[in-house]
């Protein structure tokens, strides 16, 4: 990579570098010399130690202690004493989220339960501009159940219009915490207060703010959430999702993939199904242990971290990086993630004609973001594995490859990038 960023940028970079409270856990993990990576918000970086654990997992654990580990290496409890993790970063308290299957998955089960404990409440509310198996799930819990779903954005509800009038009916609010096309951050707090004071519950995918951005699940009193692991939590690839049930409504969480491990006594092996107490029953059948191992390993990464600093630090890198692109690449391309920092979350997506060929272009040269159709590039800023001097250099990168055209020999392709 040979075009630099002008040195009032990088000085300033190396400036916050210098200051910067995370930096000494950007060891903590392993990404290539010559990559800058900035698809954090899809697929984690791998920490340095995960390696070694992996091997232990499979060698020891699977190749020696065998069915035994169940018990030895207590792999039956994993779920629930990884969820009680993730829960550390996100603001729950202990016993309150449960980690296995896909975040598609765990939607199903929330959404359904939900409408178990509103019977009588006849739709369920989400985000058209959702992440699309939110909505494919959403939907088909509606059908299922025989509710209706109605579409509005999470600050539509805030209103007093019509749109705010559909949470009178709603069993269920479904939104994302942060849009993972904008990156917009939602008002979780205020957008759930409004749920309840119409008697619905909230619930919130928090795929692109667990690890990012604090939550507040207890704080703000949300009722049920879900999210994957494998974006900013580094999980890898396919780890394990999570929910989370508020404690005062695991009673009456009645969810629909009764597998046996959710079972009250699973190894009794009776024929009616019993859910366990707490959120154990949000279990459903044997977890992918070697992923959800690796994942427990992971978060590590995280140890002596607090979801505060991580925070400040990635409005730092991202609000850096907006700079840049407005001082090195101007009016090319248009910002579309909100400017003001409590409003966005730890992803900056910039709109371009010809975004795709940009991106290529740009992964070609070692930074690393992804497309999102039809025109928008998007960048994730991983405060735990990247610096500010990567910042200038990623969008000095970028005003290179939008000013000398590298990318019309490119041919457009909608699903050359599939992260
Ligand atoms: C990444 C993401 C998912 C992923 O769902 P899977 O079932 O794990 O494939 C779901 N919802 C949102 C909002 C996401 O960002």
């Amino acid at each position: 990579m040979s075009t630099q960023a002008p040195p009032a940028l990088t000085e300033r970079a190396d400036a916050l570098d210098a200051a910067d409270e995370l930096a000494p856990i950007v060891d903590r993990f392993t990404v290539p010399d010559e990559v800058i990576y900035l698809d954090g918000n899809s697929l984690g970086a791998l920490p340095r130690h995960v390696p070694a654990v992996v091997a232990d997992i499979v060698e020891r654990q699977w190749g020696h202690d065998l069915i035994r580990s169940w018990n030895d290496n207590d792999w039956w409890h994993a779920p629930t004493r990884i969820g009680d993790r993730i829960g550390a970063l996100v603001g729950a308290a202990p016993g309150q989220l449960v980690a296995g299957d896909s975040t598609s998955a765990n939607l199903f089960k929330v959404l359904a339960a939900g409408c178990r404990m509103r019977p009588d409440r006849p739709t369920i509310v989400t985000d058209p501009a959702g992440f699309s198996t939110d909505t494919y799930i959403a939907q088909s819990v509606a059908r299922l159940l025989d509710r209706r779903l109605v579409y509005a954005a999470p600050h539509d509800v805030l209103d007093n219009g019509d749109r705010a009038a559909a949470l009178s009916d709603a069993a269920v609010v479904a939104f994302s915490h942060v849009d993972y096309r904008t990156g917009q951050l939602w008002n979780l707090p205020e957008v759930t207060a409004a749920a309840h004071r119409a008697g619905a519950l909230a619930c919130w995918d928090l795929s692109h703010s667990a690890g990012a951005v604090p939550v507040g699940l207890d704080a703000y009193d949300v009722d049920l959430a879900v999210g994957c692991s494998y974006k900013y939590l580094n999980g890898g690839p396919g780890a394990p999702a999570y929910l989370y049930v508020a404690a005062r409504h695991q009673a009456t969480f009645d969810q629909p993939l009764s597998g046996w491990h959710g079972h009250a006594t699973p190894f009794a092996m009776t024929v009616d199904y019993e859910p366990a107490d707490g959120i154990a029953r949000g279990r459903c059948g044997t977890p992918p242990m070697l992923s959800m191992l690796t994942l427990e390993a992971a978060l590590d990464a995280f140890d002596g971290v607090r979801i505060e600093q991580v925070r400040a630090k990635s409005l730092s890198l991202t609000g850096l990086f907006i700079d840049a692109v407005d001082q090195l690449v101007g009016g090319d391309v248009q910002v579309v993630t909100p400017r003001v920092p409590g409003r966005r979350g730890s992803q900056v997506a910039l709109r371009h004609g010809q975004a795709f060929q940009a991106v290529t272009a740009l992964i070609a040269r070692g930074v690393i973001g992804d497309f999102r159709q039809p025109d928008l590039m998007r960048f994730g800023f991983a405060a735990p594995y990247l610096t500010h001097r990567q910042v200038v250099e990623a969008a000095a990168q970028l005003a290179d490859v939008l000013t000398s055209g590298v990318y019309d020999d490119i041919a457009p392709s909608a699903t050359a990038l599939v992260t």
